[in-house]
């Protein structure tokens, strides 16, 4: 990477679904300690961007960096191995399990593969697994969830799926953290919960990437933000330099 405080970066990437180009050249970097934030208006491809970075999508051109590897081809679960790993808009693959279960996926870094099965015979738990799910109950205690571990995931409000969907990525203690939307559907007094989590993580030392709609609590939380319109990075500045840019409210004006 460029500088040694960049912990991912990504090279003029390029995506195209059919005739639709979604990632038209997008360079991004983020630094370490940071928490960087990405906005656009609806279909910019701030979530196919994501995609492309974590590796469930390949791109069509450009590459990605995390921390000193070249991850532009590379599965999700060796792209969390280097040290990125990301939430989605839409917590995934709950359904069926408790919310322990849950967590217990997320103990082994995105291979979708549950530990379930090596929990019963701890010979196979490595030891670094079984840090991640000693992790995963103090976040749980953290987000003040504690109280569900047993319950199956599917009776859990969206805020809370959101809360165990961020426990469960942080357990693999990533180098970066990608949110997508974090508090879309959360009511504000979660949401302003999930904004002190994050603070509090960060103050930690951990890295953030954050695509959030929800202005007040993304302006409030990150610096420096990233624009995105029609997948391309339209500018990047600290949240006043964003708010007060009359490229940023044309493109959501215009989106
Ligand atoms: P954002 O997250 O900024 O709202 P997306 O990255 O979800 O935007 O979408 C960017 C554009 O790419 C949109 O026009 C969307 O319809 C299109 N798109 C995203 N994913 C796919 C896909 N898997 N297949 C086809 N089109 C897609
Ligand atoms: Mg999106």
């Amino acid at each position: 990477l460029d500088k040694p405080n960049q912990i991912l970066r990504t090279d003029d990437l390029r995506k195209a679904f059919g005739g639709l180009v979604a990632t038209d050249g997008a360079s991004i970097a983020v630094e370490e300690g940071t928490i960087t934030g990405m906005i656009g208006p609806n279909g910019a491809g701030k979530s196919t961007l994501f995609n492309l970075i974590s590796g469930f999508y390949d791109p069509d051109d450009g590459r990605v960096w995390v921390n000193d590897t070249d991850v532009t081809d590379k599965k999700p679960h060796e792209t969390a191995r280097a040290g990125l790993v990301r939430t989605f808009q839409t917590p995934r693959r709950l359904e069926d399990m408790t919310v322990r279960e849950a967590m217990l996926v997320g103990a082994r870094p995105q291979t979708g593969e549950s530990i379930l099965p090596l929990w019963l015979s701890p010979s196979t738990v490595t030891r670094e697994e079984r840090a991640n799910i000693e992790r995963a109950e103090e976040l749980l205690e953290r987000f003040e969830i504690a109280h569900l571990i047993d319950e199956p995931s599917a009776e859990l409000s969206g805020g809370q799926l959101k809360l165990v969907e961020l426990a469960r990525a942080i357990t693999t203690s990533p180098d970066i953290l990608l949110l997508d939307e974090p508090v879309a559907g959360v009511n504000p007094t979660l949401a302003n919960d999930i904004k002190r989590f994050v603070r509090e993580l960060n103050d930690e030392g951990q890295t953030f990437l954050i695509i959030e709609h929800d202005m007040p609590f993304i302006m409030d939380l990150a610096d420096p933000v990233i624009v995105l319109d029609q997948g391309k990075v339209l500018m990047e500045g600290t949240p006043e330099e964003v708010r007060s840019d009359r490229r940023v409210i044309d493109a959501y004006l215009g989106g």
